[in-house]
């Protein structure tokens, strides 16, 4: 059993938290909105009141917070949790969040950090069948891996500290871009009257195959399971993805590196948010491509 102190317990933290209390750890939690606060305490977190009392006297430390802004602010800001810590405890930042700000920040703090940003949404959260994606030293990855597999399936340590992140921002920049065109090959199959079916039965086995098409398939009936089968809802919000291609830009800009396909990417998903598609989930950009968006 662990002492845990846990930070930002919204729809990703809130289960994370749950399954480490039912992992059989001891976790003091924060969140700045009460009644997230009281859910969590109803599910086993004692609820601490400050991020660094949640901090103080824990083991490990981890936020999973919105995004680098507020990342950057609970650790480093007044009364902050790197200050509250203990000088041994491991800590972790699950937030999703841009390279330079979780590089800035491990350095900033001055001790041994993780970036471990997660995929599988909210239902890997519940299931605690996340990967974790993971940035930093190998001996804090080595005493932090346990507790992560406790809300995971998959534990990866990617490299140094912003790795985690960088193989976030990549794999989402591709996930875009394999749903988008997922979605464009549905829409002229429409038009050339071949059905939803077909194209799927020739595509999963084929060479467009695409985890877009194959779990997260973008019309209804091929695969039960996908948001399309229930009006689009999330799933993976079309807000969240348009959030993390412009982290993807971001890097990529910082990096000196040209992504013509993840800024085609970011454009459309900016477009589908605007036209109201923020809380959908990224499969129904189908739906705006159908209008000729
Ligand atoms: P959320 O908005 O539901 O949760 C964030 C929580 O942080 C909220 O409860 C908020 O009140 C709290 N918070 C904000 N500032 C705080 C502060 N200074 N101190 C304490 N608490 C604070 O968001 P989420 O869906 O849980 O996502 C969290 C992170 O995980 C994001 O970076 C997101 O990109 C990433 N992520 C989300 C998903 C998903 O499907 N939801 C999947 C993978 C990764």
């Amino acid at each position: 059993m662990a002492r845990i102190g846990f930070v930002g317990l919204g729809n990703m933290g809130g289960p994370m938290a749950r399954n480490l209390v039912r992992a059989g750890h001891a976790v003091t939690g924060f969140d700045i909105v009460p009644e997230t606060l009281a859910r969590a305490a109803a599910a086993g977190v004692a609820a601490a009141v400050s991020a660094a009392e949640a901090a103080r006297g824990a083991e490990f430390v981890i936020t999973m917070l919105p995004a680098g802004e507020q990342v950057r602010e609970a650790w480093l800001g007044a009364g902050g949790m790197a200050a509250a810590s203990d000088p041994g405890a491991v800590l972790v930042d699950c937030s999703t969040i841009d390279v330079a700000t979780a590089r800035a920040v491990a350095a900033a703090v001055g001790r041994p950090m993780l970036d471990a940003p997660v995929s599988g949404g909210v239902m890997g959260a519940e299931a605690a069948t996340l990967t974790f994606m993971v940035g930093g030293p190998a001996e804090a990855f080595a005493r932090a891996e346990p507790i992560l597999k406790a809300m995971g399936r998959n534990v990866l340590h990617c490299g140094e500290a912003g790795a985690g992140q960088a193989a976030k921002t990549c794999n989402n920049m591709v996930l875009a871009a394999t749903m988008i065109v997922t979605c464009e090959a549905f829409v002229l199959a429409e038009k050339l009257g071949l059905s939803h079916q077909a194209l799927f039965d020739v595509m999963s086995r084929s060479s467009g195959q695409s985890w877009s098409l194959t779990t997260y398939c973008p019309v209804p009936g091929p695969v039960p399971g996908s948001p399309a089968n229930r009006d689009y809802r999330p799933g993976f919000a079309a807000a969240l993805m348009a959030k993390d291609l412009g982290l993807a830009q971001e890097a990529a800009r910082a990096a000196g590196v040209e992504t013509p396909l993840g800024a085609q990417a970011l454009a459309l998903y900016r477009r589908f948010v605007e036209q109201g598609g923020a809380e959908a989930d990224f499969s129904g950009i189908i739906r705006m491509l159908r209008g000729g968006g």
